[in-house]
């Protein structure tokens, strides 16, 4: 299942939950110049690297990023944060993947807390999509739980009703799609007038889905004095010229900054696996047993990720051992010893705690996400393929991350081919490989003799074939780790965009809200899971099942969501307004030359 998909209903209760604390919430945190350990008192780590600490960042928001396990800030954030908070007004090219959420959400969180009003909201930010909206509102939720903000999504599709009254109750953050907030602001129960910040995220997105209007109107309802801040992954001309409107001398930030140079990347393999988040621990098991590293080390975002993912590794019956910041020298000294001594294979460690490490062994290196910035991705692969030996990189990347790790290629000048996670067959042929060589080298090497007696009485009873066979089998199974015949969905990245010269990108509607149009799920629109009895065993991929359908329907890449290929079906998600003429359309037609079963998925 995909993340995507998986979205959690929104957060209940946010809007109500803890009122606001102005000034209680220190307790228990650090104060004020109480530099963390390793850190100077200008708030830069010793090593010359940034802290949150030094990005003068409210204790309470401190507490939350260390309960999160975030270690440091990303690039975005270290940029961002400081003249945010100090209401400058910011123009900021930056994809998902980047740590942008918290690169704002830190900021309108510190400038809430130092300035609440009788009127809230203080902030609003504007966001293209449902799934974005609630993700966006975890978010703040999650960085301000200590402050008492009170966080509330609202996005068309829902309820108007309780969204009404979450607003009547009092809300600090509104999180909104445009068609809905423009609603909402129509019925006089979005109140713009104490305004501070608003933050327009992934405004070419927005701007793709014709929601320019709304955006100006919206932004006509604010103070004037506010303060916006802009978020794209890409610039198109449109919306700059939206920003010259309404942005007064941003700062402006690009996280694709030029400062690797191409040809720079040492020769390394380098491939990148489409995995849904919650099929990343099996995959990645998956992806090392064929790999087989000699050592590796495995790059996390958090601390609770290198935990969480090293017991799953060692279950596997791997030799993983975690590395983070959260450790004393000593734990860590422990640990690099035994990767150098070879008593582990594995090492699971976010990037501050990796900084420097060099082992001589190292054959692998992976990054269990995509990292927030082209520049880490070139350091962290740097480590391995180091004199004339080989070196592999493996990235793991979820469907929504395609653009960093296409703008991760083209800043560090790499060629990263996506591959499909290996399959059970592709394990077992591998493992049997394995069983193959080993058997191969005995024969080879080793004195038998002693095992000759053995046969020879077997041979009596059993033919020879049979006998080798069952010892085939019993090395097999010695060797092998733990069985693993789970199949993991094959998905794709989500279609890219068209940059607004498809039919989306003329659409002027409100595509969040209007029925009986086929609103795509990157459109925000409700969206239907299909199912459709044709799989992995018919040889379909998912490029066969776009084909299909935007072939026989009315409908663009971009409108089909995500897609799980399974051995013998397949799930595919498509608006919720347009899934009976796909029924109708794929019942119609042969896919890969088959004739398929295809209704609405009942899960
Ligand atoms: P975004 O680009 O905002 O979608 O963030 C990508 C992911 O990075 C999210 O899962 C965040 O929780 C995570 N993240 C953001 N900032 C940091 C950080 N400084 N350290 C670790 N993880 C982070």
């Amino acid at each position: 299942m995909t993340d995507e998909r998986d979205t959690p209903a929104a957060p209940e209760g946010t809007a109500t939950e803890g009122t606001a604390t102005e000034g209680t919430a220190t307790e228990g945190t650090a104060t004020e110049g109480t530099a963390t350990e390793g850190t100077a008192p200008d708030g830069t780590a010793l090593d010359g690297t940034a802290t949150f600490e030094g990005l003068g960042l409210r204790p309470e928001l401190l507490k939350a990023l260390t309960a999160l396990g975030y270690e440091e800030p990303t690039p975005i954030q270290q940029e961002a944060v400081p003249p945010l908070a100090e209401g400058r007004d910011l123009l900021g090219q930056a994809a998902t993947g980047t740590g942008k959420t918290a690169a704002f959400s830190l900021p309108v969180l510190q400038r809430m807390a130092a300035h609440r009003t009788e009127r809230p909201p203080v902030a609003l930010v504007l966001v293209p999509t449902r799934e974005l909206a609630v993700q966006v509102s975890e978010a703040l939720h999650r960085y301000g739980r200590d402050l008492g903000a009170r966080v509330l999504p609202v996005y068309g599709g829902a309820p108007i009703v309780r969204q009404l009254r979450s607003l009547e109750s009092g809300v600090d953050v509104v999180v909104a799609t445009p068609g809905r907030a423009l609603d909402l602001l129509n019925r006089g129960a979005l109140q713009l007038g104490d305004v501070a910040t608003v933050v327009l995220d992934e405004a070419d997105e927005m701007l793709d889905m014709g929601f320019a209007e709304d955006l100006e109107a919206i932004l006509d309802a604010t103070p004037e004095q506010r303060q916006t801040v802009l978020f794209s992954a890409t610039m198109p001309r449109r919306l700059d010229a939206l920003a010259r409107r309404h942005l007064r001398d941003p700062v402006r930030i690009t996280i694709a900054r030029e400062t690797a140079r191409p040809g720079e990347t040492p020769r390394i393999r380098q491939t990148a696996y489409v995995v849904p988040r919650g099929a990343k621990p099996a995959a990645l098991g998956r992806i090392l047993d064929v790999e087989a590293p000699t050592a590796a080390i495995v790059f996390c975002r958090t601390r609770e990720e290198v935990d969480s993912l090293t017991e799953t590794l060692n279950g596997r019956g791997y030799r993983a051992e975690a590395l983070h910041g959260g450790m004393s020298q000593e734990q860590r000294d422990r640990v690099m010893g035994r990767l150098r001594g070879g008593t582990a294979d594995l090492l699971v460690a976010t990037d501050v705690a990796a900084r420097g490490l060099d082992i001589e062994q190292l054959t692998h290196v992976v990054n269990y996400d995509v990292p927030s910035a082209p520049e880490a991705y070139v350091h962290r692969i740097g480590r391995v393929g180091r004199a004339g030996r080989e070196g592999v990189a493996i990235t793991l990347a979820e469907p929504r991350e395609h653009r960093m790790l296409k703008t991760i290629e083209k800043v560090a000048g790499a060629s990263i081919s996506v591959q499909t996670v290996p399959t059970v067959a592709d394990l077992r042929a591998r493992r049997l490989d394995l069983t193959r060589g080993a058997l191969r080298e005995s024969l080879l090497g080793d004195d038998l003799d002693r095992f000759r007696v053995v046969v020879e009485t077997l041979a009596d009873e059993f033919d020879l074939m049979e006998v080798a066979l069952a010892a085939v089998k019993l090395a097999h199974e010695a060797a092998g780790p733990v069985d693993d015949d789970e199949e993991i969905p094959q998905v794709s990245f989500r279609p890219e965009r068209d940059g607004g010269r498809g039919p989306a990108g003329r659409g002027t509607g409100r595509r969040d809200e209007r029925p009986g149009r086929p609103a795509g799920r990157s459109a925000g629109g409700p969206a239907t899971r299909l199912f459709v009895g044709v799989g992995r065993d018919a040889g379909i991929r998912p490029g066969d099942l776009v084909g299909a359908i935007t072939g026989e329907t009315g409908l663009t890449g971009r409108d089909v969501g995500s897609i799980e290929i399974h051995q013998r079906f397949a799930l595919v998600e498509v608006p919720e307004s347009a899934a009976d003429e796909v029924v109708q359309a794929l019942r119609a037609t042969m896919i890969k030359g088959r004739k398929a079963q295809v209704r609405r998925d009942r899960a």
